[in-house]
């Protein structure tokens, strides 16, 4: 019998309806092939909302949310609600909904497809065959800690405060997330902190150390931010799966994402302790493009693929997607934000026949 999964769909803003409509088709084209059975619930988020019911984040779709399998976000804003009070701002809905699924834990992959090697602003042969992944806490330390604040002095001298802080419970929280994705890719796990400085990294350098005792099979190395920022454009190769505190991971990811040289290809994913993941496309709602049928789908499909791999476990189903990704880009065709001598120029739509064709037996 099928597994039956339930999917909120937020397709948002820009060209969020456009890659979404790609993503779903993909979905249900593998869905026979893996004995899998989607239920797509469409919801409102973003500049969508605030023009249908004048939210960003309606209740009605964090309930949905809450209530599926998983969640597909597209992207949202526009400049038409960039003058909006920020409370209505769709920015916020997108921070709503994240805070509402009590998403602690962030995956961003940086993956180099060879033929898309020569859009990376590093060597070739530096490169070359980088598969790796950022896991960074995403609810916690610096940027929520306690005090902040710009106070004044005794000597009437300004002075900004951020703390950052975590507790072990947190940060075992993250480390397992870690472990556990490390061991789905290579099985090694490198831990980035500031331990020669802080002590909060202090810490999270001795409970992870602790947590790799429950987990024998996967290699866990440490490294100090500024290292890990250095060794990310020297030699990438050498990381599988990173793990890192809410401020390093927010610069290192982007890092990571930058090595691969091109935003219509990059893919994330959130995860909270229970409930549902999100999982959407790290580029926005690119309205300079929108309608046009030019938006690049596959940061949405590989979004869609790391939803079937991270939050519903069908690594298999995700694999078919990636290598029928593989497939068109190796027969040449590109949209357009891609686009290089001697390969074909496709839209949005027709990437997305392409896909379907791969996928069809
Ligand atoms: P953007 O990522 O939307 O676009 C940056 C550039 O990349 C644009 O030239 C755009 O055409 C191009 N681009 C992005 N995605 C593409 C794709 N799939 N295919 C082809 N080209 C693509 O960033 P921006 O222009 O700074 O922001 C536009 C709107 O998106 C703003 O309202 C911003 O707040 C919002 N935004 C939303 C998210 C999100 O939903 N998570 C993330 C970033 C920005």
């Amino acid at each position: 019998m099928a597994t039956p999964y339930r999917i909120a769909v937020l397709a948002g803003d820009g060209i969020g309806p456009e890659i979404t409509a790609v993503a779903l088709e993909v979905l249900r084209a593998i869905a026979p092939r893996f004995n899998l059975e989607f239920e797509f619930v469409p919801a409102l988020v973003g500049g969508a909302a605030i023009d249908a019911v004048g939210e960003p984040l309606p209740a009605a779709t964090l309930k949905t949310c809450r209530q599926s399998d998983a969640v597909l976000l597209a992207a949202i804003g526009g400049t038409q609600w960039d003058n909006l009070p920020r409370h209505l701002r769709p920015e916020t809905g997108l921070l709503a909904l994240r805070a509402g699924l009590g998403l602690f834990a962030n995956l961003r992959p940086a993956k180099i497809f060879p033929q898309l090697i020569h859009a990376s602003s590093l060597k070739p042969e530096v490169i070359a065959g980088v598969d790796l992944m950022v896991v960074r806490e995403l609810t916690g330390g610096i940027y929520f800690g306690q005090p902040r604040g710009i106070f004044t002095t005794e000597t009437g001298e300004q002075r900004g405060v951020n703390t950052m802080a975590y507790t072990a419970g947190e940060i075992d929280r993250i480390g397992r997330v870690a472990f556990e994705i490390a061991r789905k890719r290579q099985g090694k796990l490198c831990s980035v902190d500031k331990a020669n400085v802080l002590e909060v990294s202090q810490l999270w350098r001795d409970r992870l150390s602790a947590l790799s005792i429950e987990y024998p099979d996967v290699a866990l190395t440490h490294l100090y931010v500024d290292n890990a920022a250095m060794q990310l454009v020297r030699a990438p190769k050498q990381f599988d799966t990173i793990v890192t505190a809410n401020l390093f991971g927010d610069i290192l990811s982007d890092i990571a994402a930058m090595l691969t040289g091109s935003i219509g290809m990059l893919p994330s994913a959130s995860l909270g302790e229970s409930g549902p993941g999100l999982f959407e496309p790290v580029h926005g709602s690119a309205p300079d493009i929108a309608g046009q049928d030019k938006a690049n789908p596959l940061a949405m499909v590989l979004s869609a693929a790391m939803m079937l791999r991270y939050g519903l476990n069908q690594p298999a189903a995700a694999q078919a997607i990636e290598e029928a990704i593989t497939a068109v880009l190796d027969r040449g065709y590109r949209t357009a934000d891609l686009m290089a001598e001697g390969c074909t120029l496709v839209g949005c739509r027709e990437m997305g026949d392409l896909l379907i064709k791969e996928l069809s037996p």
